[in-house]
């Protein structure tokens, strides 16, 4: 994987193909199959109005269930008005809800091999008249579970999943003990290299060794050549400042210093990227707490300090993740 190649995969598979070509993007592809196989119970995703049709009938080939919850109409934050009640409290998703039937935004879906689990689905935050409406504390620990996470993932997450306080990514790199483990790494969740689709409680998770395993043995027999490229782009290294910015490398880490050929981001990024830019100049790079220093050979480049910020703590790392 190289720069800006981070969101579909290059291998020709042909497992659950018909689903992400009527979704209409190729990020989901893995926790299509995992569900597929009966592996997930559940899973959620956003679909054009237009392709509902062609999506379901592809999820019917598959044994997979649809049922459309509500269409969302994504905004950006600065575009809502300051009197909706609890704006401040958006993050991640912001967006009006909308009744099915309209053409414009995403309808928001859950997926699953079992009728009686498609209707235990949670929410995201949506704008509703004015106000914001979050789906209750207790459902969102439950949806977990539904979702397939490990118990210990998931208490985790209702401990440490506070913006405001931690940053979530910091917080399983300090539960880390020893290596960190390729089937437990959740920063290609956005793309399709990714066996796991949530947030372990730490780098090497048994549980989520073991789900993540029991999937990878089975796509290995349907999917060689994705399975090769998701074990690829796994190993990293990463260097990780919160849930939102993090980067991949395509290099190796030496004791504390990790030397590069690429660096790409694997989220969507809008806007300068001072940060990139100067890694791209560079092929080697030392984080000494919240100090980074780029270099290429023996030049230094740049140095950084990369600052708290604002109401998402940063606690910069870097990491990368073994076989075993
Ligand atoms: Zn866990």
């Amino acid at each position: 994987m190289t720069a800006g190649e981070g969101l579909a995969a290059r291998a020709p598979y042909r497992f659950c193909r018909e689903i992400e070509q009527a979704s209409g993007h190729g990020i989901m592809a893995v926790q299509y199959m995992a569900a597929a196989l009966d592996l997930k119970p559940l899973l959620d995703d956003w679909v054009e109005p237009g392709r509902l049709e062609d999506f379901r009938r592809a999820c019917r080939r598959y044994g997979l269930k649809v049922l459309p919850d509500v269409r969302f109409l994504n905004v950006r934050l600065e575009d809502v008005p300051r009197d909706v009640v609890g704006r401040d409290r958006l993050t991640s998703t912001v967006a009006y809800a909308a009744p099915l039937g309209g053409r414009e935004g995403q309808i928001h879906v859950y997926v699953s091999r079992h009728a009686r689990l498609l209707r235990h689905g949670m929410w995201y935050p949506l704008i509703v008249k004015g106000r914001v409406i979050h789906t209750p504390y207790t459902d969102t620990l439950r949806y977990g579970e539904l979702l397939g996470y490990p118990d210990c993932c998931v208490r985790f997450f209702a401990r440490k999943n506070n913006w405001s306080r931690y940053s979530y990514l910091y917080e399983a790199f300090k539960n880390t003990q020893g290596h960190a483990h390729r089937l437990c790494n959740p920063f290609l969740k956005d793309t399709c290299y990714s066996y796991i689709y949530h947030m372990p409680c730490s780098y090497r998770c048994r549980a989520t060794i073991s789900a993540a395993g029991g999937l990878r043995a089975r796509l290995n027999r349907l999917e060689p050549a994705l399975v090769k490229e998701i074990d690829a782009a796994a190993s990293g290294p990463f260097l990780v400042l919160y849930e939102r910015d993090f980067l991949g490398f395509d290099g190796r880490l030496r004791g504390d210093e990790l030397e590069y050929n690429d660096v790409f981001r694997l989220q969507p990024w809008s806007g300068p990227d001072p940060l990139l830019e100067a890694l791209r100049r560079g092929s080697r790079v030392r984080l000494k707490g919240r100090r980074l220093e780029i270099g290429r050979g023996a030049v230094t480049l740049r140095r950084l300090r990369l600052p708290l910020e604002d109401w998402a703590p940063r606690f910069p790392f870097i990491i990368e993740f073994g076989r075993g």
